[in-house]
């Protein structure tokens, strides 16, 4: 499921992102900000599964990530409850926006590179697999993404707490629209729920939405971030 979740905050990002940011910061976002922010966002669409024992977040840092989902699941009533609400998203919004205005640039860098690492591994890029070497090359690109963030989008810290907001929320869409649906207004039980997808994981949504969401990625971005409208930067 942490494959689709990215690919949903991918193309969550790529089709609202351009159109939405720039009225909530007063600029447009450059073409470079656009391909960035696709991905932090498809990182961030990872992070309500963190209350998961098995998801691609509690594989980050293998046992340390582990019990530390654990932990969120515990705390957060178990999966697809506190950590897939509005609320959540929201909170998640509000903590990076305070994390940048506190912190700084060292917290934006941290953001970009744990969001990068985890968009990474999840859309199988640049090397699929448990092993080491999937690993370090995704961990080292992670960090080449930060130190180009650094060195030439400079005002990433601005966008980013809506680049997580819009990753959460793609992630709760996804999983409104499988079974057991999400409770939207937690702390309110109510679940919430249109069943388009049986079943996580299952042919149709590895044969089709998959290569669509893939494909309508590809084509937001290019509109969003290449389009005679928006400056190069
Ligand atoms: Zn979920």
């Amino acid at each position: 499921m942490g494959h689709s979740h990215a690919l949903g905050g991918a193309l969550v990002f790529a089709g609202a992102g351009p159109f939405l940011l720039p009225s909530l910061i007063g600029r447009p976002l450059s073409p470079g900000e656009v391909l960035l922010g696709t991905l932090l966002s498809a990182g961030a669409a990872l992070l309500p599964d963190a209350d998961h024992p098995d998801g691609t977040v509690a594989h980050l840092l293998g046992p340390v990530t582990r019990l530390l989902c654990r932990a969120v699941g515990k705390i957060s009533g178990g999966h697809r409850h506190a950590t897939h609400s509005l609320l959540f998203a929201a909170a998640a919004t509000a903590g990076a926006a305070l994390g940048v205005a506190r912190l700084g640039r060292p917290f934006v860098l941290g953001l970009v590179l744990l969001l990068l690492f985890l968009a990474l591994r999840a859309l199988h890029l640049p090397a699929p697999g448990p092993g080491p070497a999937a690993w370090t090359t995704a961990a080292g690109l992670a960090a080449l993404g930060a130190a180009a963030t650094d060195r030439w989008l400079p005002g990433t810290g601005g966008w980013l707490p809506y680049a997580v907001g819009l990753g959460v929320l793609a992630h709760l869409l996804g999983d409104f629209l499988t079974r057991q649906g999400v409770p939207l207004f937690w702390p309110l039980r109510r679940r919430y729920e249109v069943v388009l997808i049986r079943r996580s994981g299952n042919g149709v949504e590895t044969r089709l939405l998959v290569p669509l969401m893939t494909v309508a990625t590809f084509v937001l971005l290019w509109f969003g971030a290449f389009s005679a409208s928006l400056p190069t930067f």
